[in-house]
Formats: C-alpha cells, sequence, structure tokens
C-alpha cells in the first residue's frame, strides 16, 4: 500500500508514520528528513538545500519531485511506502500520479501546531536549525498556499482520509486504521 501523509508542521506526522510503519510493516521516509540529511553534505546542492531550508521555504519542485524518485527506486519500497511530506504542491502531485493509494490529513490548527512546537523545542533542549518561529510561520503559510490545493486534488478524487489530529496519539492512530480498513 502507498500511504500519503499530510499536515502542517507539528500535526504529528512523524510520529504516525512511524506506528502505522511498525503495524502495517511498511517502510516510512520522511522528505523533510531527506533534505535535513541533504543539507548537511559539503556540495553546492547540499548548500542551497540548507539555505532554502532555514527560511523555510520550500525546495523547487523538480529537484524535490527527482530526489524522491530515486529514493523510491529503492528496492525496499517495492511493496509501498508511508511518505511523509510530499506531495506538497499540485506540481509535485502531477509527477506523482500513480503515487499515492490512499492519503491521511491530519488536521491541526495553525495555533496547536506552533504551540507544539515551541513546546517541543523547550522540551529536548535543542533548537533545530530550521525551526525557529519566522521559519515555522513562513512553512504554515507555504502549507495554506500550496498545500490546501492538494488536498482539494485528492478530496475530489476520494482518496483522501481526514483525521482530526488534535486528540491523543493512540485515538489518532486507531482512527487511521479503522479507514485503511485494518
Ligand atoms: P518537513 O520536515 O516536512 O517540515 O520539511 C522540512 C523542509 O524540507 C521544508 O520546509 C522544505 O524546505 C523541505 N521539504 C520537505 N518536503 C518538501 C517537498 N515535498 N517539497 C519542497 N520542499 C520540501
Amino acid at each position: 500500500m502507498k500511504i500519503v501523509l499530510i499536515g502542517i508542521q507539528g500535526a504529528g506526522k512523524s510520529t504516525q508514520g512511524n506506528l502505522l510503519s511498525e503495524k502495517l510493516g511498511i517502510p516510512y521516509l520522511s522528505t523533510g528528513h531527506i533534505f535535513r540529511e541533504i543539507a548537511k553534505e559539503k556540495t553546492r546542492l547540499g548548500r542551497d538545500v540548507k539555505e532554502i531550508m532555514n527560511a523555510g521555504y520550500l525546495i523547487p519542485d523538480k529537484k524535490t519531485a527527482r530526489i524522491v524518485e530515486e529514493y523510491l527506486k529503492r528496492p525496499e519500497y517495492k511493496n509501498g511506502y508511508i511518505i511523509d511530506g510530499f506531495p506538497r504542491t499540485i506540481a509535485q502531485v502531477e509527477f506523482f500520479k500513480n503515487g499515492a493509494d490512499k492519503v491521511i490529513y491530519l488536521e491541526v490548527s495553525d495555533k496547536e501546531a506552533l504551540w507544539r512546537l515551541s513546546y517541543r523545542n523547550g522540551e529536548n533542549g535543542e533548537i533545530r536549525e530550521d525551526e525557529t518561529l519566522a521559519a515555522i510561520r513562513k512553512r504554515i503559510e507555504s502549507f495554506h498556499k500550496f498545500t490546501e490545493p492538494v488536498l482539494d486534488y485528492y478530496r475530489k478524487k476520494g482518496d483522501l482520509i481526514e483525521i482530526d489530529g488534535e486528540r491523543t496519539i493512540e485515538e489518532i492512530h486507531r482512527e487511521i486504521m479503522k479507514h485503511l480498513g485494518e
């Protein structure tokens, strides 16, 4: 099964993605994680990606699609995957025509996400370089502008599972499993 997870930063995508991965035995991957790894590289691409990420902007669609395509060619993703963070724009949806069987939207309000993110940073004491308040706000803004049309697309197609993300981790997980028929 090919599952896509969509939601603003702080919605709980990686928590739910990892839980699902464990339960369903399907590998989880996140484009945010992939780009954070690339940003560590001392290459032109690494430097460009780091600069864009730290400002809270999206990596250009073609570059993103090429990188995701390369990853998904790996044998471990042959029988399916749970992908967090892609597609995030309509152009990326175009590149991903047969890429999603089900799309899960974890819905939380901007206010809740901001609160969770400031708490998350305060909790473990380390602030991720791309998680400044300005970058987080920019990312939320990008979500409404570029990713909401993606939700509309999958909603019309009948592939969108909409989940209230402002509940406990277990409740959310159970509801997702129910929708997936598991
Ligand atoms: P995330 O951890 O999903 O919030 O991603 C962190 C950052 O990686 C984003 O702010 C973007 O700069 C970049 N990124 C992740 N996924 C994508 C994508 N599908 N398209 C463009 N940029 C992305």
